[in-house]
């Protein structure tokens, strides 16, 4: 029975008292991203396998434990995206949207699905904000897209989230680069985790990465990457800091950061908070040049990144626990049967067009019970139709918080509901400190 009333390890429900939050990060995101002339796209949750193989990296803890793979009826082997830049570079590449004025500026709003050890802020499913900026190569691109995260950041009033900063090279400068973090690590293969050990030959920059405290403190002494890139590379890195510099955009560089998925080159950068446990990283993203070409396309540079929305969530309930009301019902129409229930639904779809939330009675309640729902629901305001109110043409509405009724004729009975709700609404504005 517990497999009919449990959702999956790792899920998670969003129950209509936890929406508002969700959609306010959205809303937010989205606007933002859309100010910087980015537009949403859509990709499906499932793709071929070889796609996150090739894109996110065979070497990858994404790719080797993390993802969730099947084959499906047509022998297919399918897999729920873990993250959301390989399906959007695949429809880049499928669409000919290199074709279109480069750049092409993306955003997404998805679901991912990775294997993971669920704990707080870390979910089996769980879902991103994410942008990419695709064919533009140059540390202002970079810098347009740390500066959308944030925005979005700065937006929602989080505060105490750092930004830190890094570049991993290109292929080139990163050869000289591995080859010394592979001498570093290779003296200390009996304390490295088994997983690091099994990274030192194939992908050692990986080890940095790991969640391990004892590997985490070897790390700390590695070579840095940053003393090893090439001119281009160090310039490019130079001039992105001096561009986030001149926009006030406190960062610290961290060598060590050099992000879960294979793809990225030079630029990479993470947002970070102390306050949401160990899993405080909110955002995370990058420059990746070689992924259009590893799928098939020309070289084209690219950069994006992927916010956590639950993180944020958690983050968002920390520092601003009322921030979003939730939906509250500006009326509530009440009847007994027949005509007067009759007037009541078609009154409701009345004020509904008007665009107030209205609600009328469905289960059939004594007046009793429906005044006792109405309290419970937080209406605003309530009316109860019954035949007397018909034949008198007297309709009367009550004000819930100030316990102030008024009566008038059906005809008017629209016009002073609008009227109440207005003055409402203007009064809990002045009260804010707003003007
Ligand atoms: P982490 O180091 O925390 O595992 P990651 O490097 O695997 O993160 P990315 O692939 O860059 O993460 O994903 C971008 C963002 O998505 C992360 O910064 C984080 O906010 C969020 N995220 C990643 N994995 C999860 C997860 N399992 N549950 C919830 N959010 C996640
Ligand atoms: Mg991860």
């Amino acid at each position: 029975m517990a497999l009919l009333t449990k959702a999956p390890r790792g899920t998670q429900d969003i129950l209509p008292s936890g929406i508002d939050t969700v959609r306010f990060i959205e809303d937010i995101a989205k606007n933002v991203a859309e100010s910087f002339g980015y537009s949403e796209i859509r990709t499906p949750v499932f793709e071929h396998t070889e796609l996150f193989q090739r894109s996110v990296g065979e070497t990858t803890d994404v790719v080797q434990k993390e993802m969730y793979t099947f084959t499906d009826n047509g022998n297919r082997s399918i897999t729920l995206r873990p993250e959301g830049t390989a399906g959007v570079i695949r429809a880049y590449l499928e669409h000919g949207l290199f074709n279109e004025p480069a750049p092409q500026r993306l955003y997404y709003v998805t679901s991912c699905y990775r294997y993971e050890k669920p704990q707080a802020g870390r979910l089996r499913e769980f879902h991103q904000f994410g942008i990419e900026c695709v064919g533009a190569g140059t540390p202002a691109a970079d810098a347009e897209i740390i500066c959308v995260a944030k925005t979005i950041l700065d937006d929602l009033e989080l505060k105490n989230i750092r930004l830190e900063l890094n570049s991993i090279g290109c292929p080139d400068c990163r050869k000289n680069y591995q080859a010394a973090i592979r001498e570093y690590f290779g003296s200390y293969t009996d304390t490295l985790c088994e997983t690091c050990n099994g990274r030192l030959e194939k992908n050692p920059m990986r080890i940095l990465d790991c969640k391990s405290p004892v590997c985490s403190k070897i790390a700390e002494n590695a070579p840095k990457v940053t003393d090893f890139l090439c001119d281009d590379c160090r310039e490019h890195f130079e001039d992105l800091q001096a561009l986030l510099k001149a926009n006030n955009i406190e960062f610290s560089v961290n060598p060590n950061i050099v992000r879960g998925l294979d793809y990225y080159t030079r630029t990479v950068f993470e947002f970070v908070s102390d306050e949401i446990g160990a899993q405080g990283t909110v955002c995370g993203g990058g420059r990746y040049d070689g992924l259009v070409c590893e799928l098939g396309g020309n070289p084209t540079p690219a950069a994006g990144f992927g916010m956590g929305i639950e993180r944020i969530k958690l983050l968002l309930d920390e520092q601003h626990p009322n921030l979003v009301p939730a939906i509250v019902p500006d009326i509530y129409i009440g009847s007994t049967k027949g005509k007067p229930e009759e007037l009541a639904f078609l009154t409701a779809m009345k004020l509904r067009a008007e665009g107030l939330v209205v609600i009328t009675d469905t289960v059939g309640r004594s007046i009793k019970a429906q005044m006792k729902y109405a309290n419970k629901i937080g209406a605003k305001l309530v009316s109860i139709f019954g035949d007397s109110e018909i034949e008198n043409n007297k309709f009367n509405v009550k004000n819930m918080e100030t316990g102030e009724e008024k009566s008038v004729n059906y005809e008017k009975f629209a016009d002073l509901v609008l009227k109440i709700t207005d003055d409402m609404v203007m009064e809990s504005i002045s009260a804010t400190d707003l003007f």
